[in-house]
């Protein structure tokens, strides 16, 4: 047999209307298009086909197990995809579109593996104004995940989507930097006297429960505490995690303590005082919360690409955009599946 030729590298295309009806067009022939997102890059497919989706799973090496959000392009569509109710249209109204998804019963017209053989399905209706256009020129929601391989950090710009899925997807869409940077929040409204907060992000659980009048409890159906570990067993198995190691300690060391220790990586919040090392790494000078987290994932490549031993950081204080902040630390600070299976080969060898 001939050896496999190496696929050609994803292209990157600008949203021309010209391209922007190819890419609907390749997108309802049941392609595969990674799309800017304000929260990070996905990669879309139809939703309502079984096929396309599967391709997603194939592209990403994702599990079955691990459903995908459906990404409409009107709240009239939220009913052709699952069940509203009352305080669904609620929180649409008040957040999209925009970085919130809603977990709902599913309609019969989104395949199982969107879902994950669950009844229920994830909804959000995003704001980048390219990936809007592109599901309405598509004609039909849009199924999407992160565009990264599984277990690694999600991608916030085309180009993080080209290095990490360049040769096994053919098309990108080039947005810019996603303008949030972090995952949606997903809150499970099945049942909306008891709204679940399943993932925290940019909008916060105090937003939700000014709109729904109700608290809103963690994942596993009990207040989330701001710094112990999150205990959704769902939430424990998904990794978000750069290459390099990551340890999570109360305080980091002064300026002296990390010059002498060259191979560390020292990530803050905001630039820490006095002359800074090469180690050191900041998410935003003045430490700002919105900046920090846009610039969160791109920092975490940035410094693996480095070859650092380690990267020490210590959560933040505080809810809100912190708790999502802190959620995305904490699962960086969790080994990748790679990782978790190169350290199983090595103790057994
Ligand atoms: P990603 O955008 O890559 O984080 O993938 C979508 C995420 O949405 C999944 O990992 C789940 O956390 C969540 N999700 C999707 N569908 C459901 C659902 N039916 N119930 C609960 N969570 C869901
Ligand atoms: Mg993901």
């Amino acid at each position: 047999m001939p050896p496999a030729r190496p696929k050609p590298p994803a292209q990157i295309h600008r949203g021309t209307p010209r391209t922007l009806a190819r890419l609907a067009r390749i997108l309802r022939e049941g392609g595969l298009v990674a799309v800017p997102t304000e929260t990070v890059y996905g990669l879309a497919a139809d939703a309502f086909s079984a096929r396309a989706c599967r391709g997603i799973f194939k592209a990403k090496r994702r599990p079955a197990s691990d459903p995908l959000i459906v990404h409409i392009g009107s709240v009239d569509d939220l009913a052709l995809v699952a069940e509203p109710n009352p305080a669904a249209y609620r929180l649409a109204e008040k957040f999209w579109p925009g970085p919130l998804t809603l977990v709902l019963g599913k309609k019969p017209r989104i395949p199982d593996v969107v879902s994950a053989g669950r009844p229920s399905v994830a909804v959000r209706m995003p704001a980048h104004p390219l990936f809007r256009r592109l599901i309405l020129l598509a004609g039909r929601p849009l199924a999407a995940p992160s565009a990264n391989p599984f277990g690694y950090v999600s991608p916030t710009t085309a180009a993080h989507v080209r290095d990490g899925l360049g040769d096994r997807i053919a098309h990108i869409l080039d947005g810019g930097p996603s303008r949030i940077g972090l995952e949606s929040t997903i809150v499970d409204l099945r049942n909306p006297r008891a709204p679940r907060l399943l993932r925290p992000g940019a909008i916060t659980r105090a937003q939700l429960e000014r709109v729904l009048g109700v608290p809103v409890a963690g994942p596993a159906g009990r207040p989330v505490s701001r710094r112990g570990p999150q205990l959704a067993p769902g939430l424990l198995a998904r990794h978000y995690s750069p290459r390099t190691p990551v340890a999570i300690l109360d305080r980091l060391p002064g300026a002296a303590a990390r010059r002498a220790a060259p191979a560390e990586a020292w990530l803050f919040l905001a630039r820490p005082r006095g002359r800074a090392g090469p180690g050191d790494f900041w998410l935003d000078a003045r430490g700002n919360l919105p900046a920090a987290a846009r610039r969160l994932f791109a920092t975490l490549r940035r410094i693996d690409a480095k070859g650092f031993k380690r990267i020490n950081l210590s959560l933040l204080r505080g809810g809100g955009l912190a708790e999502a902040i802190n959620d995305r630390l904490r699962r960086a600070g969790r080994p990748s599946p790679a990782a978790a299976a190169r350290s199983a080969r090595a103790s057994r060898s």
